[in-house]
């Protein structure tokens, strides 16, 4: 039986995009998985389709897996040969009880490897402008729990040693007692008028930094409704966040967008929102199914292709390309030299960008992308009898084939793939219906929205990717909010901020 292995991972502190390289590769190979309650939206995306995902957090109002049983189960889960990743908040190794854990798996003869993650207190801070060491102000930083057991109830700092440490104190855990622990530091001596933050949900788009000073945090905290997870920093450094706070100046922080796209497309998009500082709720409305290959007109392409050294290819999105090269091997075992002596032509920076992928650049890239703008740029090639070739979906407009048709070239559709309806969780479609704005980047999106919820989503801002999007959205009764200036995810990305930046945020709540 091969040997099983345990590894304790760090998840970081919320933000998908703070989890290591490492801990995803272990993720991606895991038999079974461990998790928390505060690990990133998605951190497990990458599982293998049958691993075993298993929740052991403590779930708000029930009892919760004691220590004792989730370590029993994890060194079960080794001895039956199976590659275990238990994943946690943060870092394993700062209040997350990694320590106890790795220790029953050294006594139990298992092998183990830990995986640190960007622990709490480093990511909050980096989001909320403060500098943990400052020249000036801090030339130390220790990491505090806010609370100890019940059996150690003589406070925080019963020496005063605390209050006399020379740099920044950030506090894990801190928020229940944060009155006394305060009071514990003024006690043992440090100013009452140092500076003192309180930072909820840090590097998360839903972060809250509240400033005080030490005397003062406390009543802050609570009429501000500061919740846990919360971290309290005390130090001179805080007074830094007025000039570097930047998390909460992004164009989109604090707001939550939908993106409609199939799931194996969104990535880039959620990755430009998030980037910008929104909240962003995946909710495919659809899903790309290859067509079988046995189609003629399949065939007929491919025979084109092989038969001419002259012609030109047309691709109109990503899906084109991929779904392009996938039957290309399937059928021919070929790859891009097939392409040897065709003009490309991509429609859309995006569809470019998947060329490049599989090693070609682009001959013909229209300024903007639609159909029209790329018949505009053919005008003076010399198109007639040659041969063009459009790898597409089964439905799509025929403007194209019909315009390339009049510049009297030899036109031969590929139908490679057709968009699927897919219908959105409860749970998704209930945040969806919160959320400040929703992004249409097809017609076949807008669509299949419609069909899995009738009417849409009201008092959501609808925002389109072009023209031919906010055309498909008004014939099908969506009012468009914003229309992308340019047609590609980065413009559709400033369209939504330009839409919301006077709305107030939180769309219908
Ligand atoms: N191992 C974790 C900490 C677990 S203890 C780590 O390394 O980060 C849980 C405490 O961590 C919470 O009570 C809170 O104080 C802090 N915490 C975790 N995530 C946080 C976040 N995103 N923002 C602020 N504090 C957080």
């Amino acid at each position: 039986m091969a040997e099983g292995k345990v590894s304790l991972v760090g998840a970081g502190p919320g933000d998908p995009g703070l989890m290591t390289a490492r801990a995803l590769e272990l993720i991606a190979e895991a038999d079974v998985v461990f998790y928390d309650r505060l690990i990133p939206p998605n951190a497990l995306a990458g599982a293998r389709d049958d691993a075993e995902l298993i929740y052991v957090g403590k779930m708000p109002g029930t009892v919760h897996n004691p220590q004792s049983e989730i370590n029993r189960r994890i060194i079960e889960a080794a001895e039956q040969g199976r590659t275990v990743v238990r994943l946690k908040g943060g870092d394993p190794f700062i209040f997350g009880r990694g320590g106890e854990e790795a220790e029953e798996l050294a006594e139990a003869g298992i092998p183990f490897e830990i995986v640190p993650g960007v622990t709490a207190a480093i990511a909050a801070t980096a989001t909320a402008g403060i500098p943990l060491t400052h020249r000036d102000d801090s030339a130390g930083v220790a990491f505090v729990t806010g609370h100890r057991d019940a059996e150690a109830e003589q406070g925080i700092d019963p020496d005063g040693s605390l209050a006399l440490f020379p740099g920044t104190l950030v506090f894990y855990m801190g928020v229940k007692r944060l009155a006394e622990n305060m009071a514990d530091l003024i006690a043992g001596g440090r100013s009452v008028d140092q500076p003192a933050a309180a930072i909820e949900r840090g590097a998360t788009p839903r972060q809250r930094v509240v400033t005080a000073t030490l005397g003062t945090i406390a009543e802050k905290v609570e009429e501000e409704g500061i919740r846990p997870p919360a971290l309290i920093v005390v130090g001179d450094v805080v007074r830094h966040h007025e000039k570097l706070a930047w998390f909460e100046r992004r164009p989109l922080f604090g707001r939550r967008i939908v993106v409609t796209r199939a799931r194996h497309q969104a990535g880039r998009l959620a990755a430009i929102l998030r980037g910008q500082g929104a909240e962003v709720i995946e909710m495919p409305v659809i899903d790309i199914e290859p067509l079988p290959m046995s189609g003629d007109e399949i065939g007929d392409g491919i025979e084109i292709l092989l038969d001419n050294r002259d012609g030109l290819v047309v691709f109109t999105s990503p899906n084109s390309v991929r779904e392009f090269f996938l039957v290309l091997f399937a059928a021919i075992q070929s790859d891009a030299r097939a392409l040897a002596g065709w003009k490309v032509a991509a429609i859309g920076g995006s569809t470019a960008r998947a060329l490049a992928e599989h090693g070609i650049s682009a001959d013909i890239v229209p300024e903007k992308a639609v159909a029209e703008s790329l018949l505009e740029a053919l005008q003076n090639q010399r198109l007639k009898g040659r041969q063009v070739l459009i790898p597409r979906a089964e439905k799509a407009r025929e403007a194209l084939p019909d315009g390339l048709r009049q510049l009297g070239a030899e036109v031969t559709v590929m139908p490679l793939y057709r968009t699927v309806p897919v219908t959105p969780e409860e749970s998704v479609l209930a945040e969806a219906r919160k959320a400040d704005a929703i992004t249409f980047t097809s017609g076949s999106t807008v669509e299949n929205l419609l069909a899995a919820v009738p009417g849409g989503l009201a008092g959501v801002a609808a925002i389109s990717i072009g023209p031919v999007t906010s055309q498909a959205m008004r014939e099908a009764g969506i009012e468009v909010a914003a229309e992308a200036g340019q047609s590609d995810l980065e413009g559709l990305a400033t369209a939504v901020a330009e839409a919301l930046d006077s709305a107030p945020p939180g769309g219908s709540e």
